[in-house]
């Protein structure tokens, strides 16, 4: 039975807002997602869906924190806190004894190192090419005229991997359409894409050094298929949760928990 005081991480994204409800304990009570677009309707709407989803009501949120990319909108909030720290701290309550975090999302991708002892060491990131990123994946859905959740079935039926050579999302998108219009079975393209994705973050992770155990979070951890070649090609399993979207948001929670309670 959840217990409060309550506490409320929001994550607003590029692509997404999360927000998560946490109570006294730190467990997640409250969910919410929607579309950022501009301005602040798509987080109003995450924070909504989370409170209600809690069955409570901002008044008894006890202490807020924002993270993302949109994190300074969020005026109200009690703080603010970088992304890499919130992937890592809800990471690592999730998972206790995560060494790597993944997170690839819809503008960027990172690739965290955590301490034994939970804490953030160091980082590698892609902030500047859509190549590798949610976006990427999205961009090729829309070619398909399917869901970035279809993705994975895609390449669950593939036999042959096609080769995606252009490493930039433009020039790939203009090859992938050639490859369709050559006939090229779209599973096979799909997993070819998803290789793509794979080689730029193990070029990420590898700057870094892959430490086990590993864990994925963000929204393209939700791509099944797509998971399993990452940890086919770094050698290692890689954990993830149906949560895994909310981990920035649940980590933001659990910061406005900890420094409300310090
Ligand atoms: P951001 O924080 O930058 O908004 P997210 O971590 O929310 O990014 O991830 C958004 C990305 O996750 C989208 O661009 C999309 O590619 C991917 N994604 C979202 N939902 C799914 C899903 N159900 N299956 C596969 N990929 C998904």
């Amino acid at each position: 039975m959840a217990q409060g005081p309550y506490y409320l991480g929001i994550d607003v994204g590029s692509t997404a807002s999360k927000c998560v409800v946490v109570d006294a304990e730190g467990a997640l009570v409250g969910r919410g997602l929607a579309r950022s677009g501009a301005g602040t309707a798509g987080p109003q709407k995450a924070m909504d869906q989370a409170l209600a989803d809690a069955g409570i009501a901002f008044e008894d949120v006890a202490a807020s924190c924002a993270t993302g990319y949109g994190r300074n909108l969020m005026e109200w909030a009690t703080s603010q806190m970088s992304e890499l720290s919130c992937h890592a701290k809800g990471a690592a309550s999730l998972f206790p004894g995560v060494r790597t975090v993944i997170d690839i999302g819809g503008q960027d991708a990172k690739v965290l190192s955590i301490s034994a002892d939970g804490d953030l060491e160091n980082f590698a990131m892609n902030d500047k090419c859509a190549a590798g990123t949610g976006r990427f994946l999205d961009v090729m859905a829309s070619i398909f005229g399917c869901e970035v959740s279809d993705l994975s079935g895609f390449d669950e039926q593939s036999e042959h991997v096609a080769t995606i050579s252009s490493t930039c999302t433009v020039f790939a998108e203009s090859e992938v359409i050639s490859k369709l219009s050559e006939g090229q079975p779209i599973p096979d393209i799909v997993a070819g894409i998803h290789t793509s994705v794979v080689e730029r973050t193990a070029g990420l992770a590898r700057r870094l050094g892959v430490k086990a155990p590993v864990v994925m979070t963000g929204g393209v951890a939700l791509n099944r298929r797509l998971r399993e070649r990452l940890a086919e090609k770094l050698g290692c399993d890689i954990a993830t949760n149906e949560d895994s979207q909310l981990i920035g948001a649940l980590g933001a929670a659990l910061h406005a928990r900890e420094a409300a309670t310090r």
